[in-house]
């Protein structure tokens, strides 16, 4: 058995689609390396080259240069191997409404030629939460129970990767918040997780590590906790007791009075909340409560990609 680091490590990947007109390069010298046993999170805006980069471990498209090997398998020296290692649930509920859950499983174990004795399927369905649906036409299944059946179906031949392209996209917040669940919990049971989302809090939520990419490209790649700190200003709301013209030292805080709160942004790195608070006492501003906010992926990502772009 091959022993590795990285679920999925990419070097120098290149892919540009020709078109008649301009050529688009989705992927321009792209890298990443996504550690085993992780939940890493694959974030950019609309065209950044996520999915190009998925389809490409999915062998739905031809890299025209780099390396990729998948759970330490080089996809050009021994694709067949490679493919077993890994598991893509796609964004589109493509699932034959005239399947059962059942059915659609043995269906793919049978795709992977995994022989009857050594399929899991009503264990995987079980694992999904689908095992009282084993029997029901997919057309008769809920948006939810329907993505849970493709993570079933991805999980078939036990992969040690699994992507997931997506995985929330027009789903509902509760129902978000269960697949968050499951997603931990298959990532507890030793899978590594990939995943592209739009949505940053869930980013925030599942991943420990996140690559933002742009225009084919890595803008920024390190854990959540570091990205969290890239951006050093916080803000503070004190719910003022009394009213006053502006002092003068807090001009440097962009200062906003509104609805009797006064706004403040501060660069953390720089000044503490305690002097902050000092400032205000030296200057006979009361206030009753005092609530902080940190910064989220929301103001990283805007920072490095949307304001970034717009200089
Ligand atoms: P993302 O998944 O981040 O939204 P994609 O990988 O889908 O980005 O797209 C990256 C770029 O490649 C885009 O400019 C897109 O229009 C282009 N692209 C993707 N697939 C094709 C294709 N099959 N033919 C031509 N251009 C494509």
């Amino acid at each position: 058995m091959t022993d590795y680091i990285y679920s999925i490590e990419a070097n120098n990947v290149n892919k540009t689609f020709k078109r008649k007109n301009n050529d688009v390069k989705a992927l321009n010298d792209f890298k990443i390396k996504i550690k085993k046993g992780s939940i890493h999170g694959l974030l950019g805006p609309n065209g950044a080259g996520k999915s190009t980069f998925i389809n490409i471990l999915g062998s739905l498209v031809r890299k025209d240069t780099g390396n990729i090997k998948i759970c330490g398998v080089d996809i050009d020296k021994n694709l067949k191997l490679a493919k077993f290692k890994i598991g893509i649930v796609p964004q589109e509920l493509n699932i034959d409404p005239f399947f059962t859950p059942l059915e659609l499983l043995e269906l793919q174990a049978g795709l992977y030629g995994i022989p009857k004795k050594n399929r899991k399927t009503e264990e995987i369905l079980d694992n999904v939460g689908l095992i009282d649906k084993k029997n029901a036409y997919a057309r008769t299944l809920s948006g939810g129970m329907r993505r849970r059946l493709l993570v079933a179906k991805a999980l078939v031949h036990n992969p040690q990767m699994l992507i997931l392209d997506e995985p929330t996209a027009g789903v509902d917040v509760e129902l978000r918040s269960s697949l968050w669940k499951y997603i931990k919990k298959i990532n507890r049971q030793g899978t590594s997780i990939c995943l592209t989302t739009h949505y940053l809090q869930e980013a925030e939520e599942l991943c420990e590590n996140i690559t933002i990419i742009n225009e084919g490209k890595i803008i920024k790649d390190d854990s959540k906790e570091n990205l969290l700190n890239f951006i050093s200003t916080k803000k503070v709301s004190f719910d003022l007791l009394n009213t006053f013209e502006i002092p003068n030292n807090l001009f440097q805080f962009n200062p906003i009075i509104n609805n009797q709160k006064l706004h403040l942004t501060y660069d953390k790195s720089k000044i503490s909340i305690n002097n902050i608070i000092k400032i205000l006492d030296e200057s006979n501003i009361t206030f009753s409560e005092m609530n902080t906010y940190e910064s989220n992926l929301e103001d990283v990502f805007k920072k490095l990609i949307i304001n970034d772009g717009n200089n």
